[in-house]
């Protein structure tokens, strides 16, 4: 950073003092992660300069000539990680990919159906305060109240009254695996496009820990810097199936990002997640993936023997959420006090949560971010008792604090 340094010392002042943050305290936010120094080389690298309004070899504008190599390269990377035969790599970010989503295959009004936002479904399948419930009849769908899992008959009951044209699948807090193909027999009931939203488990995905969507639903959106570890941004693909549906889908959303809802696309991003695709693609991923759930699980077990209660008994995934009603604190308080441990996790509502969104009465953390850092089951026990010794104690944030620095030190960030 000389330059920006020199030009800027604010702002360098700033990154640097993230920077040191980072190194030294546990990112266990379960939507975050660490990128390579890659793709944050192409992510600020000059191709952030020109528009590219349109697509490879229909563009609006003159001097496209890499830009398209680019975008091609990126799009053939998504096709072949993710075994589908049309990728979109364009949308800002994983909201603006569902809104092209959406605009693909509704109409104003009409009815789409998703998991509700306290259930741990997405602002964007169809939560009040959210376009998709403003333009569009949404109609939710939860978990079950005992086992706090996805009752596939509920949501056939629900699906089969309401008719929706559109039906998402994907969550930001739900711990276990989804089985799309009863999502699909569900959606095929009522005719609905089916769009599966891997936007956290995209990473898990490719590793081969979580199965792939990709066989069984219309469409796939996701984020590319969750479990992928990528840039922030969006992609949407189309299946085999989808346009088995549709034959114009995949047109349908590639209108529905440009020029439905974007203009030019961000292409220093496409840059960087053209990077991210190929790291993806190696071995060296697919170790890394599967220890991410390793890890969530070794952190789950490790967590329960302390006594922690943990929504749907623990994982199969990257995420824990945690009910800490027995632990007499809420979510909001532990959040605050592990913040100040250097444990960064977030406040979270959990199912049928008696107290309201802004003082919940759980937490959700997740192990993408450490498990880049290297971190491994042995880890995931020291920092169980760490979350427990905060918890327990509000004394002991300094001193588990000093031990948080300590460990981050001897994981360094990529
Ligand atoms: C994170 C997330 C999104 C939205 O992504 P943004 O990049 O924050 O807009 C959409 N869907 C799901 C399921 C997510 O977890």
């Amino acid at each position: 950073m000389a330059t920006l340094k020199k030009e800027d010392p604010q702002v360098a002042k700033l990154i640097e003092l993230e920077t040191e943050r980072q190194k030294t305290m546990l990112e266990m936010i379960p939507s975050e992660n660490h990128t390579s120094p890659a793709v944050r080389e192409a992510l600020g690298s000059i191709m952030t300069d020109k528009y590219a309004e349109g697509y490879p070899g229909k563009r609006y504008y003159a001097g496209l000539e890499y830009y398209d190599k680019l975008e091609t390269l990126c799009i053939e990377r998504a096709k072949k990680l993710f075994k589908v035969p049309h990728a979109n790599v364009q949308p800002y970010s994983g909201s603006p990919a569902n809104m092209a989503v959406y605009m693909a295959t509704c109409n104003p009004g009409e009815t789409v159906t998703g998991m509700a936002l306290p259930m741990g479904g997405h602002l964007t399948h169809g939560w009040k305060v959210n376009f998709s419930a403003k333009f569009f009849n949404s109609v939710q769908y939860g978990v079950d109240e005992k086992t706090n899992l996805i009752d596939y008959e509920a949501v056939r009951k629900i699906v089969e009254a309401a008719k929706p044209k559109l039906m998402w699948v994907g969550a930001t807090a739900y711990p276990r695996i989804f089985d799309w193909a009863k999502f699909r027999e569900i959606a095929d009931s009522v005719g609905a496009y089916l769009a599966a939203d891997i936007a956290h488990i995209a990473g898990l995905v490719v590793a081969g820990v979580h199965p792939s969507p990709v066989p069984y639903v219309h469409i796939v959106s996701t984020t590319t810097h969750k479990t992928l570890r990528g840039p922030r941004g969006g992609m949407i693909m189309v299946t085999d199936e989808g346009l088995k549906k549709d034959p114009e889908l995949a047109k349908k959303i590639d209108k529905a990002v440009f020029p439905g809802l974007q203009g030019g696309p961000h292409m220093n991003r496409v840059a960087a997640l053209a990077v991210c695709l190929k790291e993806a693609s190696t071995p060296a991923f697919k170790k890394y993936g599967k220890q991410v759930v390793k890890n969530a699980k070794a952190l789950a077990e490790e967590l329960k023997k302390l006594g922690f209660k943990l929504i749907t008994g623990g994982t199969e995934n990257h995420l824990l959420l945690l009910d800490l009603r027995n632990k007499n604190i809420s979510g909001s308080d532990a959040h605050i006090r592990l913040e100040k441990a250097g444990i960064i996790i977030n406040k979270n509502s959990i199912p049928f949560d008696p107290n309201p969104p802004f003082k919940p009465s759980g937490i959700r953390m997740g192990t993408p971010a450490i498990t880049t850092q290297g971190m491994k089951e042995k880890e995931m026990k020291i920092i169980a008792g760490f979350i427990n010794e905060v918890i327990s104690d509000e004394k002991s944030v300094f001193k588990i604090g000093q031990k948080v620095k300590t460990l981050c030190r001897k994981f360094p960030l990529p």
